[in-house]
């Protein structure tokens, strides 16, 4: 059954969205609201899952991995590219769902978040035709070693709200490709495009199982797959708090966990550089989906001899950002995603004024449909010590808090004096001090000189409090599979 249909426009209809478990879409006894962020109005009624569905869910899954697993490699590749293609095809539709039911601004859903999901199906649907395995032939033992990568089983998926399509495809679709079935629970906050690519995911000829999406509470829903003795592997993106918790509570049962989660990534700027190129780089990696993506930079370190040319421009600029309306193309800054995040961020910003530091932003103004929308102003923060929450911890939203260095040493221990080390950038013209500062920070990845170029190649994740595990081509191969070293004897010495 589906109660959504291809189609080029969105109406303001509300969405009942429905699990999908073992291939039925099923209507649920209980529902909650989800709210479209930028007029504080319903968008979708969610079922409010409990434990018996997530059971129901884990029991189809691991029915359907006796047969998915054992399918061919082209097979799982054929249905994974089918998938790309029915999202390119729905391209439009789903961006104006994404935008709609997370707020952010509708070109940045049709150039980054839609684009990237059909790629990453596309990517993975690929990558296995060409994986290779080690082998090693051992003269001296008389042996030949080589390695196996097995499907798991059922991979159990839980994703944020920030990017909801787009990072729930970057583990389904490396999930499948190598050939596990799985437990999927996207944001309670943005369920609208996961529910729409069950429908996609059925077209493509998923069969029945492969893929069950429950939907719902963190903790009515979260927790039991977490929790759940037939869920092996657990891919996680959001808070550290939760991560935390997801850690604790799958201890016990030695699951395999990919954990992916906040940040407060520095961006480092030194005075040889061209700020005319640059510039609109910096600007974008501090605020590009309204600053609610945890690779964003939030804590700007700007060498001295360059700091207040620097400042005064990028207050200009960001005072002259255009918030409101996510459909309007010039739109830079939509909402937040909830009325309590936008508490949240806006206490960071009254933190900052208490604590003397100056604050600089502009109130904006919104159209009347607009006005109950969870918006904040886009601000920088400046006289700031390093100490402050608002330099430490996570704020995820429009909010830069920007201060001056003197020697490459004291921002490298500066910028590393963090509890979290996901992402830096290094800003500078110098190819010597780019590679140094990049081998001494302590995060996942360091972008020199531009910012969120994401190959799918290259290995993501964190360190310390922004996660552990990495996920990408062979790494999530090496997550989502076990890897095995079979030795064979030859009697040839
Ligand atoms: P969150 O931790 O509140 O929720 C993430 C997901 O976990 C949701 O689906 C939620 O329902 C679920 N969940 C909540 N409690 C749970 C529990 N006890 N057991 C199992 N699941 C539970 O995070 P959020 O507010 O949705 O997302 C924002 C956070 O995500 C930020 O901290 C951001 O930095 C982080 N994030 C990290 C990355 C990364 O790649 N490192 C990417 C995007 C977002």
């Amino acid at each position: 059954m589906s109660s959504l249909k291809r189609s080029n426009s969105v109406s303001d209809k509300t969405i009942e969205v429905h699990n999908y478990i073992d291939g039925k879409f099923e209507k649920s006894d209980n529902y909650f609201n989800s709210y479209n962020p930028a007029v504080n109005r319903v968008n979708a009624f969610i079922p409010d899952s409990n434990e018996r569905d997530v059971q129901r869910a884990v029991s189809a899954a691991k029915r359907a991995f006796e047969s998915w697993s054992k399918t061919s490699v082209q097979e799982r590749s054929q249905i994974l590219n089918k998938v790309a293609m029915l999202i390119e095809l729905s391209a439009r539709e789903l961006a104006q769902l994404e935008s709609w039911d997370q707020g952010k601004p509708l070109w940045l859903a049709t150039t980054l978040d839609i684009p990237r999901a059909a790629h990453n199906f596309r990517h993975f649907a690929n990558a296995i035709l060409y994986d290779t395995n080690i082998s090693i032939t051992d003269p001296d033992a008389g042996v030949i070693n080589y390695t196996t990568h097995e499907p798991i089983g059922v991979a159990g998926i839980i994703t944020p709200w920030n990017l909801p399509l787009y990072l729930l495809t970057f583990k389904l679709a490396p999930a499948l490709a190598y050939g596990n079935t799985v437990v999927a629970k996207p944001s309670e906050l943005t369920s609208v495009t996961a529910y729409k690519l069950c429908h996609l995911l059925e077209e493509a000829g998923l069969p029945p199982g492969v893929v069950n999406m429950v939907f719902g509470l963190g903790q009515k829903v979260g927790e039991p797959i977490v929790e759940h003795p037939d869920v092996p592997i657990i891919s996680f993106t959001g808070s550290t708090a939760t991560g935390a918790r997801i850690a604790q509570r799958s201890a016990p049962l030695f699951k395999k966990l990919s954990l992916e989660m906040g940040g407060k990534n520095a961006a480092i700027i030194f005075d040889d550089i061209n700020l005319d190129t640059v510039f609109p780089q910096i600007i974008r990696s501090c605020f590009l989906n309204s600053g609610e993506i945890c690779l964003a930079s939030s804590r700007l370190y700007v060498q001295k001899s360059i700091y207040q040319v620097f400042v005064d421009r990028f207050t200009i600029d960001v005072l002259q950002m255009k918030v409101g309306d996510p459909t309007n193309n010039d739109t830079l800054i939509g909402p937040m995603i909830s009325s309590d995040h936008q508490k949240k961020v806006l206490k960071y910003i009254e933190l900052a004024r208490n604590e003397g530091a100056t604050v600089r932003s502009l109130p904006f103004k919104l159209d009347t449909d607009h006005t109950a929308g969870y918006y904040v102003s886009p601000t920088v923060i400046t006289d700031i010590s390093d100490d402050s929450a608002c330099m430490r911890e996570e704020i995820f939203g429009p909010v830069v808090c920007v201060v001056p260095f003197d020697t490459q040493d004291e921002v490298v221990t500066r910028a590393n004096n963090s509890p979290y080390g996901l992402s830096a950038s290094v800003w500078s013209s110098n190819v010597d001090r780019v590679h140094t500062v990049a081998n001494r920070l302590r995060v996942g990845t360091v972008w020199c000189n531009c910012w969120l170029v994401r190959n799918l190649n290259m290995p993501f994740g964190g360190q310390k409090q922004s996660g552990t595990g990495r996920e990408a081509t062979l790494d999530s191969r090496e997550f989502y599979t076990e890897k095995k070293t079979i030795c064979i004897k030859t009697n040839k010495k």
